[in-house]
């Protein structure tokens, strides 16, 4: 019998059209790292707020200065003040003056230009000036950065270090961002123990609810872990109902054959409505979204590798969506395939590579062993090479698509 599979695609788009975006809250700047603005943030003043020197140097008026020639006519001006940087000049500079200025100070009226320190000889009442300099050289202007009354940076853009600088220069010390989901966590299985649990041979130790919590995290979401879920359908329901206060119940295992029996009752007993999909993907092929009340649900295959690229392909940009993000997506690369590789064109392919310059050029290849529960392949990997459907064959140099995970290369 030929099983139905869903595209990836056609998943994707299911989840991202039932995941709302959440309300905002107001925090401090200090926290705004990795978090989405909930608002445009709109100049209020210009940035430089004034006309200001770029050097340390001597303000002059540009018609003062422009015969000056090193040995025919040395200008000699009149030093009428000296403005240090966080003061305003009193004075105007007038025919045949210069007033002394440190970077940063604003212009003082009259002048046009400022002359670098080291294109001058001077003492403190007088500059020798031995070149012209440009009309308007070494001025920064009045709202060159930043222009009153303009968008700086736009709702549902992440905050990074540069925004952080900028919303600063804005005076934002508080700005409105969307709330962070929640995001329950439940790992599902009799073979599993926790790492708080007395160790115990017979067991695997579950790292999936630490390797979800921790895509979370990166995604933007809150974690809550709920442990283990034995398998038994009363177990289970008690387990999930803990976590219906979330926005998101991310279940690991319990959707493959021999679990599905239980888990799809226990879903539809807690009301919950469900697709349960065999994706066009490997690895992780079965996969179930859907809602219990207000919660959106997850079900993700047990195997760890499994469970991390199924998250990064149908969690993540949820996530995203709930946080208000633009960007939904991992940055992909064009890179050349450094291997041979085959497969049948029924699945697309998340193959864990290791990305590289060389020459100028990106390479790729995979981290070994692509079994989905070696997850020394996801500790080795830095993108996720993606092939699609209906390829069936990659030879060395052939062009890939890979997803650039978190930490870059
Ligand atoms: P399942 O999808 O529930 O059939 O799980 C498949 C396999 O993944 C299991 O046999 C375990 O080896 C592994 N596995 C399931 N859950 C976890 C977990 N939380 N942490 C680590 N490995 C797991
Ligand atoms: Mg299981």
């Amino acid at each position: 019998m030929k099983e139905s599979l869903t595209r990836l695609e056609d998943a994707l788009k299911v989840v991202l059209d039932t995941v709302p975006v959440l309300g905002v809250e107001k925090i401090g700047l200090l926290d705004a790292l990795g978090r989405v603005l909930a608002e445009d943030i709109i100049a209020e003043r210009d940035n430089p707020p004034w006309d200001n020197s770029a050097m340390d140097g001597f303000a002059v008026r540009y018609e003062d200065i422009q015969q000056a020639h090193a040995i025919t006519t040395p200008t000699v001006l009149k030093v009428i003040e000296d403005v240090p940087a966080g003061k305003f000049p009193a004075k105007t500079v007038g025919q045949g003056e210069a007033i002394r200025i440190m970077t940063g100070a604003p212009i003082p009226k009259g002048a046009d230009t400022v002359l670098k320190v080291e294109d001058t000889e001077n003492t403190p009442t007088t500059v020798k000036v031995f070149k012209e300099e440009k009309k308007g050289a070494n001025i920064r202007l009045q709202g060159e950065d930043v222009r009153k009354g303009d968008c700086i940076i736009p709702k549902g853009k992440a905050i990074r270090p540069a925004e952080a600088g900028m919303l600063a220069i804005l005076a934002k010390s508080f700005i409105f961002v969307y709330q962070r989901p929640r995001v329950s966590i439940l790992s599902t299985g009799d073979e599993l123990a926790d790492l708080d649990e007395r160790f115990n041979e017979e067991k695997i130790v579950n790292s999936n609810s630490y390797a979800i919590a921790a895509q979370v995290k990166e995604a933007g979401g809150l974690p809550i872990l709920l442990g283990i879920a034995k398998d038994n359908p009363d177990h289970l329901k008690r387990k999930i109902r803990e976590g219906l206060n979330a926005d998101f119940l991310v279940l690991s295992g319990g959707v493959s054959m021999g679990d599905y029996d239980f888990t799809k009752p226990v879903f539809q007993e807690l009301g919950g409505e469900m697709n349960f999909w065999k994706l066009a993907i490997r690895p992780g092929q079965p996969v179930a979204f859907g809602n219990i009340g207000k919660t959106l649900a997850f079900g993700l295959p047990g195997n760890p590798v499994s469970s991390m690229v199924t998250f990064e392909q149908l969690v993540r940009p949820a996530i995203l969506k709930m946080c208000g993000s633009q960007v939904l997506s991992r940055p992909v690369v064009q890179a050349l395939f450094q291997e041979k590789f085959s497969k049948r064109p029924d699945r697309r392919h998340f193959l864990r590579g290791i990305l590289w310059m060389e020459n100028g050029m990106l390479m790729v290849r995979t981290t070994g062993s692509q079994g989905s529960g070696i997850l020394t392949s996801m500790v080795k990997a830095n993108g996720l090479i993606d092939v699609p459907v209906e390829v069936e064959k990659l030879k060395p140099g052939d062009v890939v698509n890979v997803q650039v995970l978190g930490g870059g290369f």
